[in-house]
């Protein structure tokens, strides 16, 4: 019997290729290595490889998953930085994984190899067949080489992919591709790390949702994603000092970027339950001195651009009296393309529905453990597959309960399109 290893780079790329392989070899062993060393950074590695994982768990078909040797990837395309997508990095870059696939191909006895990258409209079929077909020959193996994306490869996969709900990358994989794609912006949002949280729309948190989600599946449970829309605001950099000294600090979300230094002096003390809120003689900006040690804030309402507040522990209270003078910078971005997304485990009109959320603050505060949610669905499984109860994972909880929001309303239409 023949023996397939194909090659996985994603779970986009995977679904229809895997069924078209399938399909066309029926009485071969089909087995996936999920080989994919030029991504960065890792918590895209790993978005990919969990997708990849569900498309095969999907169809039955056993993966192992590479390792993560993005220093041997380095190393090959060393010299090679700046050239252009299908240019000749993307030759070594295809080489080395082929390679790869070949040698283990040859070590746990298959006798033919194959790519789902030929898959992907943007990459040559042409080269990938000669560099495949190469390498299969040195090792003594049969390179297959099907044009999936042809009568109509391409909408399949689209079809599937939104069905399974799957991830979709938005640049091929690696660093030096990414530099040219985002090329102009003041930073690479994909390499910023924005603290050590889950934050609303970030990668972690989508991860997060997948792994659970990934859980779900394999104890055989009904899951669907409901993805939203949302306006994301990160803290690109802040500096708050009282008479001189800096001071730690926190910022409230949605707190709007201050043009230049503002220098002014404390105008008025008004205390509240859990803090005292301070005004300045100039501008809305405002301090707000917790009853707590220092700590992030959640917000439980939705707030847009709105005036920047700057948040200190109880031990300051002492420091800050009127006409204190102080120094406030703050840099912030607004991003409304963000999307986050709500992961629904059971049937949505189940009577009893059980609420966790994926988010966290940015010094990783207000979140939940993934365990806590495994153990949920372990614990109520009979009734979750009968109907009557549901896990419902919520997105961007921190930032004033969008995904609880995106929940009901999508609750409510379902509703009334059935009246
Ligand atoms: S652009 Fe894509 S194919 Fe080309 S080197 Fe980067 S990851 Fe590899």
């Amino acid at each position: 019997m023949d023996k397939i290893l194909v090659h996985i780079c994603c779970g986009v790329d995977s679904v229809y290729a895997l069924r078209k392989i399938k399909e066309e070899f029926p009485d071969s062993e089909i087995k996936g290595f999920f080989y994919d060393p030029n991504i960065h950074p890792e918590e895209e590695f790993d978005l990919r490889w969990i997708e990849t994982k569900r498309v095969c768990d999907d169809l039955g078909i056993e993966c192992i998953k590479g390792d993560y040797e993005l220093d041997v990837w380095m190393k090959r395309v060393k010299g090679y930085e700046n050239e252009p997508e299908r240019g000749e990095r993307c030759t070594i870059c295809h080489d080395l994984r082929l390679e790869k696939t070949a040698e283990l191909a040859k070590q746990i006895g298959f006798n033919k190899i194959t790519t789902v990258l030929m898959m992907s409209p943007k990459k040559d079929f042409e080269i990938l067949k000669k560099v495949g077909e190469e390498i299969a020959e040195k090792k003594g193996l049969e390179f297959i080489s099907i044009d999936f994306r042809k009568k109509g490869g391409i909408e399949k996969m689209n079809q599937l992919s939104k069905e399974m709900e799957l991830y979709h990358q938005n640049y091929c994989g690696c660093i030096y591709g990414l530099f040219k794609q985002r090329e102009g912006l003041e930073y690479i949002p994909e390499l910023v790390s924005f603290g050590k949280g889950r934050l609303p729309g970030s990668r972690e948190e989508l991860l997060f949702i997948k792994e659970i989600r990934t859980f779900a599946q394999n104890l055989g449970l009904k899951t669907s994603e409901q993805q939203f829309d949302f306006m994301d605001w990160k803290i690109i950099s802040s500096k708050l000092s009282i008479k001189g000294n800096p001071i730690p600090h926190t910022v409230l979300p949605y707190s709007k970027s201050i043009r230049g230094i503002l220098r002014a002096k404390i105008k008025e003390l008004i205390p509240f339950k859990d803090k005292t809120v301070v005004k300045l003689n100039k501008s809305n900006a405002e301090l707000w001195i917790l009853n707590t040690e220092l700590k992030e804030i959640s917000i439980d309402e939705m707030r847009y651009f709105t005036n920047p507040v700057f948040i200190l522990g109880k031990e300051h209270k002492e420091d800050i009296k009127e006409g204190t003078k102080i120094e406030m910078q703050l840099k912030t971005e607004f991003n409304p393309d963000a999307q986050s997304q709500n992961l629904i485990i059971g049937s949505l009109h189940s009577d009893t529905k059980m609420f966790f959320h994926s988010d966290t603050l940015i010094d990783g505060s207000a979140g939940m453990e993934k365990n806590q949610i495994l153990k949920a669905i372990k614990e109520n499984l009979d009734d979750i597959k009968n109907g009557s109860v549901s896990i419902i994972v919520l997105g961007a909880k921190t930032f004033g309960n969008i995904g609880l929001r995106k929940f009901h309303e999508e609750l409510k239409s379902f509703e009334i399109t059935k009246s």
